[in-house]
C-alpha cells in the first residue's frame, strides 16, 4: 500500500481502529523523519552541473552522506572535475578526446567543445553504444588522442599497462584526466595477488571488483609511465557549497611534448 492510499484509508475505519491506525502511520512517519533527517544532508548545497540547490541524497554502501545530487544523480567526483572544466577550460575545439567507462555529465561537457569525442568501456554490455576495449591493450594508433579521460578505472585493471597505453595512444603535449580511490594516509599503494575473490577484494580494497587501494604513491606510478603530473584538489570554499570530497585529486598527466 502506498503511504497516500494509508492515510486515505483512515476515513473508512470504524473509530477504535481508526484511532490504532492513525497511532502507528504517525509514528512510521516519525522513524522515516528521522532515518532521512540522519542520512541525507542538512544544508543548502548547490550543484555546478545542473543548478540544483538543496539537501544532496545519500549513495553508497556504506552510504555517504551529501554525495548525490536529486536532480541530475551527479557523485562528488563529477562535480569536482565539471569545476575542474569550467575552471581549467582545458578542451579547445580541435581535440580529439577518448573517454573510458564515460559518465553522462562529462560526456555532455566535452562533445560539443572538442573537435572528436570517443568513447569506449570495458564491460560486455549489448545497452552500451560505445566499442568493448581492453584499456591494457587497445589496439588504437599511436600518437591520435589530445585527451583521455579515465575516471575511477584503473583500481579494476592493472595501471601500469593501462597507463602505458595512455601513453603510447596520446599525441606529444597530450593529457590524460584521471581519478582514482586514493587512501592518502598510505605511503604504498596496497595490492596483493593472492587476494582474488570477490569476498575478499570486498574485505581487503572495499569493493568486489577493485584489485589494489591505491595510496599516495600513486603519483609515482603515473610518472613511471613517463608522464609530467599536475593534481587539481577541492577546497573547502568549493567543498562546502558544491558538496565535494576533501579527500578527492583529479591527476592530469601528461606527455612531454618533446
Ligand atoms: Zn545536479
Amino acid at each position: 500500500m502506498n503511504p497516500i492510499s494509508a492515510w486515505l484509508g483512515l476515513l473508512v475505519l470504524p473509530r477504535e481502529e481508526r484511532r490504532i491506525r492513525l497511532r502507528f502511520l504517525l509514528r512510521r512517519a516519525a522513524v522515516l523523519r528521522r532515518m532521512r533527517q540522519s542520512t541525507w544532508g542538512n544544508g543548502d548545497r548547490q550543484c555546478p552541473i545542473c543548478g540544483y540547490h538543496g539537501i544532496f541524497a545519500p549513495h553508497g554502501r556504506p552510504a555517504r552522506l551529501d554525495a548525490a545530487c536529486p536532480s541530475c544523480g551527479s557523485l562528488e567526483r563529477h562535480r569536482q572535475i565539471h569545476l575542474y572544466c569550467e575552471r581549467m577550460k582545458p578542451f579547445s575545439a580541435t581535440d580529439a578526446v577518448l573517454h573510458f567507462a564515460p559518465e553522462k555529465h562529462l560526456t555532455d561537457y566535452v562533445t560539443p567543445r572538442v573537435a572528436r569525442y570517443e568513447t569506449a568501456d570495458l564491460r560486455d554490455d549489448s545497452r552500451l553504444t560505445h566499442p568493448r576495449l581492453n584499456i591494457e591493450d587497445t589496439r588504437l594508433p599511436d600518437g591520435v588522442y589530445d585527451w583521455i579521460l579515465c575516471n575511477h578505472v584503473l583500481e579494476h585493471v592493472n595501471d601500469a599497462k593501462a597507463l602505458a597505453e595512455f601513453y603510447r595512444m596520446l599525441k606529444p603535449g597530450g593529457r590524460a584526466l584521471i581519478t582514482v580511490p586514493v587512501a592518502e594516509g598510505m605511503p604504498k599503494t596496497y595490492d596483493d595477488p593472492t587476494i582474488v575473490t570477490k569476498e575478499a577484494r570486498l574485505l581487503h580494497y572495499k569493493q568486489v571488483d577493485h584489485v589494489r587501494f591505491f595510496g599516495r604513491d600513486i603519483r609515482d606510478r603515473i610518472r613511471a609511465a613517463g608522464f609530467e603530473l599536475s593534481e587539481f584538489s577541492a577546497e573547502w570554499v568549493d567543498v562546502v557549497p558544491f558538496a565535494l570530497a576533501y579527500n578527492n585529486t583529479i591527476f592530469i598527466a601528461t606527455k612531454p611534448a618533446a
